[in-house]
């Protein structure tokens, strides 16, 4: 952040980031262990449980999933059972499906903890961000100093922003571009005539995490979005740092994001007088927690996607959850643009949009 502030003689400074991941962080403390059996739970729906347990301990979601649907179907009351089917879900990246299991377990035992905190991610990934919020609060309402509560309380206030974001902008559902949401924090652009754009990536090598097939994800990236634009965005790779470019890093710390809680972040610097981007920074980060599930790949082109909309200029977030401007991980992640962010994008660079040179 140090180099983007010694330039703010010349500009905003302005922070425009983040897909949301963080909740799926959430994992249960509390079940680590096998468990007693709760009343009229069987010890068939207990065995198959605690082999469930042991196996999304290990990280390994997919077989631990028919091991708790077992348990549900074993013993339909069982609400751990239930919560921890949605928990495998949501690892998966099946929010809708996690949802409706979730929401079982809630209908059992509207207190257990994770559960609400189940539902609230899950909520946000499809884009029902004030469902997500409600079901976070009750968890907070319950459990003010509870395990997830740091998580909770921080999440709970990008929630908030988005919705009260949500109500001052029309909202884009129904159109077949969402440039009003792109554009509510403010307007911003590369200059066509600087095209190419040089954009640098560092050599992930060493960072913890990181894989050689990453680099070529993030340029498959840029390369959907330079074609998105219709030709109106370009792009130059380089060797080196390029000080007026868009330098990109990968990082197994998330304490260097400005929050650390996302998967990854953009900045960009914006002249004043007439929001042209001087330059952009995005880091992305290999130590993910909703890596490690085998979908890591694609989590993290969806993240590339979203981070690179940022840096060529889209500050808002779409509304819908099927864009990968929207402002929070999707599910199942969003692996190409959406007509509407390729309409959004060439509107935002298009002659009677376009800023700096009017
Ligand atoms: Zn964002």
């Amino acid at each position: 952040m140090s180099k983007f502030n010694a330039l703010s003689n010349i500009g905003t400074f302005a922070l425009v980031c983040l897909i949301s991941l963080f909740l799926t962080t959430f994992s249960p403390a509390h079940c680590e262990d096998s468990i007693d059996a709760p009343p009229g739970v069987g010890s068939e729906a207990i065995a198959s449980f605690n082999q469930g347990i042991g196996l999304s301990n290990a990280k390994n979601y997919s077989e631990a999933m028919p091991k708790f649907q077992e348990a549900c179907r074993q013993a339909p009351g069982f609400a751990e059972a239930h919560a921890m089917y949605g928990l495998c879900l949501l690892k998966l990246l099946r929010a809708k499906e996690s949802i409706d299991e979730s929401a079982k377990a809630y209908a059992i035992d509207p207190k257990l903890d994770f559960v609400l905190v189940n539902l609230g991610s899950a909520n946000q990934m499809i884009g029902h961000i004030e469902e997500a919020e409600m079901y976070l609060q009750k968890y907070l309402d319950l459990y003010p100093k509870g395990e997830f509560a740091g998580k909770a309380t921080s999440m709970i206030a990008t929630l908030q922003k988005e919705i009260k974001l949500r109500k001052i902008v029309e909202s884009s559902k129904g159109k077949d571009n969402y440039l009003s949401e792109a554009t509510a924090p403010g307007k911003a652009c590369w200059d066509q005539l600087r095209m190419p754009i040089p954009v640098f990536i560092q050599s992930g090598d060493g960072v913890k995490g990181y894989q050689a097939e990453y680099l070529g994800i993030l340029k498959d990236a840029f390369n959907q979005w330079c074609t998105g634009s219709g030709g109106r965005i370009k792009i130059s790779f380089v060797d080196k740092a390029d000080p007026l470019g868009i330098n990109c890093s990968f990082i197994d710390n998330p304490s260097e994001l400005v929050n650390p809680m996302e998967g990854g972040q953009a900045l960009i610097s914006i002249r004043d007088a007439d929001g042209v981007i001087q330059k952009g920074q995005i880091k992305l980060l290999t130590t993910n927690s909703s890596f490690g599930t085998g979908h890591e790949k694609e989590v993290l082109l969806n993240i590339c996607l979203h981070e690179v909309g940022h840096a060529l200029g889209i500050r808002g977030h779409s509304s819908q959850a099927g864009d990968v401007m929207f402002g929070f991980m999707s599910s199942p992640p969003n692996l190409t643009l959406s007509d509407r962010d390729e309409k959004t994008i060439q509107q935002l660079y298009s002659s009677d949009q376009e800023i700096g040179r009017q």
